[in-house]
């Protein structure tokens, strides 16, 4: 019998870590084989297809069709025709409708939108369900939680991972262009959402799971190693990349949080959902926002990590660490969505220490920077490789790319500090009061992304 690959015996122990998800298979041609993981893990239970039209080609009919030929009770799939299907409600409303008419377990044949309607769906209905995946598009397959528009905010509902995942590398080879590239840009980005973890764990705000750690870290260079691969559709890059994915659905699943896998990377993406942001009349995929998102924390660190910090003046910056009511302040002012104003003030609030903390916390820092930084520094890839990286997998490596204009983006960072709880590169910058500096550099005239007209445009306020 073959030795099992590195990536199969870490696959392997992820999987035996994993609290939901019992099966998963990196296959080609898998899809037919579905009928007999589907038996053993539900027996006969009916099997309900959902798909879109494009998926339901690529591998629904033959996923049908395998249950058909073994005399398994299949009823007659949901396959979804619009010709630009979103991860809307209503849907997962349709979803629920269809699988509340019988007793059915759901598979789910497509990537993020198919997945994730179906996931938060069959949960409504307290079933498990069954994945094919169709494209390396993004690590949510094997995670828990669903990303879902209601009332035209992009929301995060709490709900169980798949049972199994059939994930078919025939299938997924051929994906269609871009989505394999968002797939590495969400891969590449736990690199910058490591050294976040780093950072928090440092400073005692948040610790490493070392477990969890040894999931997304043991492998990552390898399977992040060839970008041109992944735009040619080369096997060996597109495998390595969907076990990278799906290891990292594993590890959070592992952890319990999306820390492992999400720093500022990802919330760069989520202000953008939040914003509802289009490009050319479409939202940018998941991945490409958050490969602009891991460029945009990587500029960041680079500001960062030159400084000093062992020799920071812990009580000065204390004593000018700004107010709560300050704080709350400027966020009225830099978000115009009432709802988007709202979670600022909830997510920020919870992580909002006073002063004295914040010494105690910046004291650390003076301790643990000589070793923090060389920790950072080896982690981290360079920004120049970064963004090398996400062009040769023919993904977005400029912000204009997107649909993202520098003035936007650097109004970006203010926001997205706001945005979530968790620590991250932002809040370092902002602890040590280094965050509009690092801005003015990197929005200058020297930096990575010049503001051409200094002084001009709407969001040209500063902030802490
Ligand atoms: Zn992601």
């Amino acid at each position: 019998m073959r030795k099992p690959s590195e990536d199969e015996q870490l696959l392997e122990r992820a999987l035996s870590a994993a609290d939901r998800t019992r099966v998963v298979r990196v296959e080609r041609g898998v899809r037919r084989q579905a009928t007999e993981v589907f038996e053993q893990l539900f027996g006969p239970t009916p099997a309900a297809i959902v798909a879109d039209a494009n998926t339901f080609a690529a591998a629904g009919r033959d996923v049908v069709d395998s249950f058909r030929r073994a005399g398994h009770p299949c009823p007659e799939p949901l396959v979804f025709d619009q010709p630009d299907l979103h991860a809307d409600y209503p849907h997962v409303e349709a979803i629920g409708r269809y699988l509340a008419s019988g007793d059915a377990v759901a598979v789910a044949v497509g990537s993020g939108t198919i997945n994730d309607m179906t996931k938060l769906a069959s949960h409504h209905c307290g079933r498990p369900y069954l994945c094919v995946a169709t494209a390396a598009s993004m690590d949510g397959y094997t995670a828990f939680g669903a990303s879902i528009t209601r009332e035209g905010s992009k929301q995060t509902f709490e709900c169980p991972a798949p049972v199994a995942v059939l994930a078919d590398l025939e299938v997924i080879e051929a994906a269609p262009e871009g989505m394999n590239a968002s797939g590495y840009a969400d891969l590449l980005a736990k690199i910058a959402a490591g050294a976040d973890w780093l950072a928090a764990d440092a400073l005692g705000v948040e610790s490493i799971d070392p477990t969890g750690w040894q999931m997304m870290h043991g492998r990552l260079r390898a399977w992040i190693a060839d970008p041109n691969g992944i735009r040619q559709g080369d096997r060996r890059a597109v495998h390595g990349l969907i076990q990278g994915l799906l290891v990292s659905g594993l590890a959070m699943q592992w952890t319990k949080t999306s820390r492992v896998a999400s720093g500022a990377d990802h919330q760069f993406s989520h202000l953008w959902d939040m914003q509802n942001h289009v490009h050319n009349g479409r939202a940018p995929s998941h991945g490409f926002k958050v490969g602009i998102g891991t460029l945009a924390s990587s500029a960041l660190y680079e500001q960062i990590l030159p400084l000093a910090l062992e020799n920071l003046d812990a009580g000065r910056l204390a004593a000018e660490w700004p107010e709560l009511s300050a704080i709350e302040a400027d966020i009225e002012n830099r978000f115009d969505r009432p709802e988007l104003r709202a979670k600022a003030l909830e997510e920020t609030r919870a992580k909002y220490v006073d002063g004295a903390a914040i010494r105690d916390q910046l004291q650390r820092l003076r301790t643990v920077w000589p070793e923090l930084r060389c920790r950072l520094r080896e982690h981290l890839l360079p920004f120049d490789e970064l963004a090398e990286r996400l062009k040769a997998a023919g993904c977005a490596s400029m912000p204009k790319q997107i649909g993202i204009a520098p003035v936007r983006l650097r109004e970006a960072y203010r926001q997205a500090y706001y945005i979530r709880r968790r620590f991250t590169v932002l809040d370092l910058a902002r602890h040590i009061q280094f965050f509009e500096p690092a801005l003015a550099q990197i929005f200058g005239p020297r930096g990575r992304w010049p503001i051409e007209a200094p002084g001009r445009g709407v969001d040209e306020g500063g902030g802490f």
